[in-house]
């Protein structure tokens, strides 16, 4: 249980030591990386589903550990898809789904837990969600995610403005006065995840300072036209025929309304042989026909519906995710399931539209 003992932006009140006006509390890079020093063992995790933000930070961290000579270990729910295995250390990476065992074993002998780009411990799935939850030393989070859980984490690091948690790793190390171990092996997963999680440096989370950030990385060895190229210059045939599918034959307007959604069925999936990552992105290209400000993308995988949601402007998406779809996220990229089918799915989010996105 954490401790309000901590810098949190102003928001205690200092007579009373409790928060008067709730807001996100806030521990300083100096604090985690204290934290960082006492610790033998640690363990770095990470959400379920790996993207790009997840994979870097967790190995941008790692990276840095190691440099620190710390014992670490890296826990994962699931294999990240094959365009994000590439990255140095990704091999290292103790997935709970391939090997529960080494998974759990890491988790037993750490002292120090430090969840990166996820919010609250049910994001790593189910299955590991007991194990994460049965974690007997520090709990710390680094994340950007809306409303992180506070009573699980001693120390909480939520800066829910940064567009990646890899850029909030490279503050950690910045603040902690080890710039100077920034290398090409730190600085690639960083440089990926701050990458990803920005578009490719377009949402508007990205700002000059993180340009700065970014040629900070450059400068420290990373080749960055080798990472876009390793991530979005991999396509199979059948990826770039199932992407072709969808827009040709599977993109739905709303009428009157800017709002866009495509949706794939399992047997669609398998028509074109899907593998992990193929879709990624798909909701975007919703989201990118003139005048679309809410974009949905549905898609089928053994009996579960995956739904991403994006949005600009004056409309959110979070909201909606987290009401009905079991979901949550950020403001304008979101997520959930649903367990009635995709008809059923598609059918509930239609039908909500008028609530959530009402006609200005
Ligand atoms: P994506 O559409 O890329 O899967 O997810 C976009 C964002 O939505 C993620 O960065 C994450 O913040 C959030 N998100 C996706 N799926 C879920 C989910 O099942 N639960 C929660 N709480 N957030 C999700
Ligand atoms: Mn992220």
């Amino acid at each position: 249980m954490r401790r309000h003992t901590h810098l949190c932006r102003g928001y205690l009140d200092c007579n009373t030591h409790r928060f008067s006006d709730y807001m996100e509390p806030m521990e300083s890079f100096e604090q985690i990386y204290r934290e960082i020093l006492k610790a033998n063992k640690v363990v770095i995790s990470s959400h379920r589903s790996p993207d790009g933000d997840s994979i870097g930070c967790s190995l941008g961290l790692y990276h840095f550990l190691r440099k620190l000579s710390k014992d670490v270990h890296i826990v994962h729910p699931d294999l990240a898809p094959e365009f994000l295995q590439w990255v140095e250390g990704a091999e290292q990476i103790i997935c709970y789904d391939t090997t529960p065992e080494l998974a759990i074993a890491a988790l037993t002998d750490a002292d120090l837990l430090i969840s990166v780009d996820y919010n609250a411990p049910n994001r790593v799935g189910t299955s590991l969600e007991p194990f994460v939850r049965a974690f007997k030393g520090r709990k710390v989070v680094i994340d950007h995610h809306l409303e992180p859980d506070l009573t699980f984490y001693d120390l909480v690091l939520s800066d829910t403005t940064a567009g990646s948690t890899s850029e909030l790793i490279y503050k950690l190390i910045e603040a902690s006065g080890n710039d100077h171990l920034i290398d090409r092996q730190i600085g690639t997963p960083l440089y990926l995840g701050i990458m990803t999680d920005t578009g490719s440096f377009r949402f508007p989370s990205m700002k000059a300072e993180t340009h700065e950030i970014l040629a900070r990385l450059m400068r420290a060895g990373v080749v960055h036209y080798e990472v876009h190229e390793k991530v979005f210059d991999t396509n199979t045939v059948e990826r770039l025929k199932l992407r072709g599918y969808a827009i040709s034959e599977k993109l739905e307007l709303i009428p009157a309304r800017p709002i866009a959604y495509m949706s794939l069925t399992q047997s669609e999936l398998e028509r074109f042989n899907y593998q992990k990552g193929d879709t990624e992105g798909l909701v975007n290209v919703a989201l990118s026909v003139e005048g679309i400000k809410v974009a949905a993308f549905f898609a089928e995988k053994d009996g579960v519906v995956k739904i991403s949601f994006r949005s600009k402007g004056e409309f959110y998406v979070n909201q909606l995710a987290s009401d009905h779809f079991e979901g949550g996220g950020h403001k304008y990229a979101a997520g959930g399931v649903s367990h009635e089918g995709i008809v059923k799915a598609v059918e509930k989010f239609k039908s909500l539209i008028s609530n959530y996105f009402p006609e200005k």
